[in-house]
């Protein structure tokens, strides 16, 4: 594990804790310096002094992202069956996703339907942590197989947005199922010639890392965005190795070939325009 830890931003967590906190001023966990809440939402969340990226939600992701007021959202009420009447330490499944979705800015971890941006019509999956951590069960992988089905029927580009602690247990092998059906569905839209633009955000993990996160025809990450499979203290207790200096880094992963390319939130639509329309 990388020793100089004190960091938020070196550190390694999955919880929820970057988000831009309450108050008129706010703590910068990126340069430490105390920054105008105002002034870093203006910047996207992300911080005038030292450019460190809040995570956030997936209705601002949207905003951020699609032409204003262009996003047509479906299957917003789908919701998971609970499969395994999943009970752990006194609460539910159930109980847990309603909690969720007081957080969320929807119904499961995982937005999807069409929207434009910067005027080019694009599939738009866009996935939020705020929901169980951005885990991925059945719906979400549902969710994403339709927004890949659109992109095929409709002959659009896909751009999906990462944000997610992996698979959701709560739903055991289902979960995982997803995996292998997303992926599935991501080599028939290869088959059709279509585009995919994966966003890896902080954090990616887990199963939607090896999954569709990673299958992206360009791999686009948000800067010093955390991206890896298990996290250093589970490689650290599993083989007893001791992982590099920035190991799980977006700048890592980009140097060792694994990230196509780096790109400042503020830069992120028009990144994504050029890439349409040199590919398309
Ligand atoms: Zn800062």
């Amino acid at each position: 594990m990388a020793k100089d830890n004190k960091s938020q931003w070196d550190g390694f967590s999955l919880k929820p804790r970057r988000e831009m906190p309450e108050g008129l001023w706010v703590k910068c966990p990126g340069c430490e310096k105390t920054i105008y809440k105002k002034k870093a939402v203006e910047n996207r969340d992300v911080c005038p002094e030292c450019d460190y990226h809040f995570r956030i939600g997936a209705a601002d992701r949207i905003r951020y992202l699609a032409d204003e007021g262009s996003f047509e959202q479906i299957h917003t009420e789908m919701v998971s069956a609970d499969p395994l009447d999943f009970h752990f330490r006194g609460t539910t499944y159930k109980d847990r996703a309603a909690a969720a979705e007081t957080r969320a800015a929807g119904k499961e971890a995982i937005l999807v339907g069409k929207a434009f941006i910067k005027g080019r019509g694009v599939s738009l999956a866009v996935m939020d942590f705020n929901y169980l951590g951005g885990s991925m069960g059945a719906v979400v992988g549902e969710k994403l197989c339709a927004a890949i089905d659109k992109a095929i029927e409709e002959k659009l580009p896909l751009i999906v947005v990462s944000a997610s602690g992996g698979a959701r247990m709560h739903e055991g092998v289902v979960s995982l199922g997803q995996m292998a059906k997303t992926s599935a569905a991501l080599a028939r839209l290869d088959d059709a010639g279509g585009l995919f633009i994966s966003i890896l955000t902080d954090p990616t993990t887990g199963g939607v890392t090896a999954s569709f996160a990673m299958l992206g025809d360009v791999i686009i990450a948000e800067p010093k965005a955390l991206i890896g499979f298990a996290g250093p203290r589970t490689i650290l207790e599993t083989i007893k190795v001791e992982l590099p200096e920035g190991f799980q880094r977006a700048e890592f992963l980009l140097e060792h070939g694994f990230v196509d390319m780096i790109v400042h939130r503020k830069d992120m639509r028009s990144e994504i325009a050029r890439l349409i329309d040199y590919t398309c």
